[in-house]
């Protein structure tokens, strides 16, 4: 199981709530929601008490899992053989090309295919 978060355009503080105000979507502490804004923003995935997303630097993909989503964030360990590796990696760059591409710099949801082989192939993967 995982639930999908999505980043917004913007933010509106009121007393009360806080709201994007461009799709008028309630967002949580980490400024989000699970409804996509009506811009094609960042979407993390939260899965296995893990935040995942793909960070894109210098034309390379790496997938990330952090603990928490705000302040210093606490990176783990994703440790499997070459062959998961490699698959994963092809996934990786699936999901980056499906939003933009390897030469934009900056972070990237995992598309539900990627998530779904993560989770078919837990005994594989070890997260430290
Ligand atoms: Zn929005």
């Amino acid at each position: 199981m995982y639930e999908r978060l999505y980043q917004h355009s913007g933010m509106l503080i009121s007393e009360k709530e806080t709201i994007c105000p461009l799709c008028h979507e309630e967002l949580d502490e980490n400024l989000m929601s699970p409804n996509p804004c009506v811009y094609d923003t960042t979407s993390f995935v939260k899965y296995n008490g893990l935040w995942w997303f793909i960070n894109v630097w210098n034309c390379r993909a790496v997938l990330c899992a952090t603990e928490n989503m705000r302040g210093y964030l606490r990176y783990r360990k994703i440790i499997c053989d070459e062959k998961t590796k490699e698959k994963i990696n092809e996934l990786v760059i699936k999901s980056v090309e499906e939003h933009g591409a390897l030469n934009i710099s900056g972070l990237y949801g995992l598309s539900d295919e990627l998530v779904e082989f993560l989770e078919n192939n837990e005994d594989k993967i070890t997260i430290q």
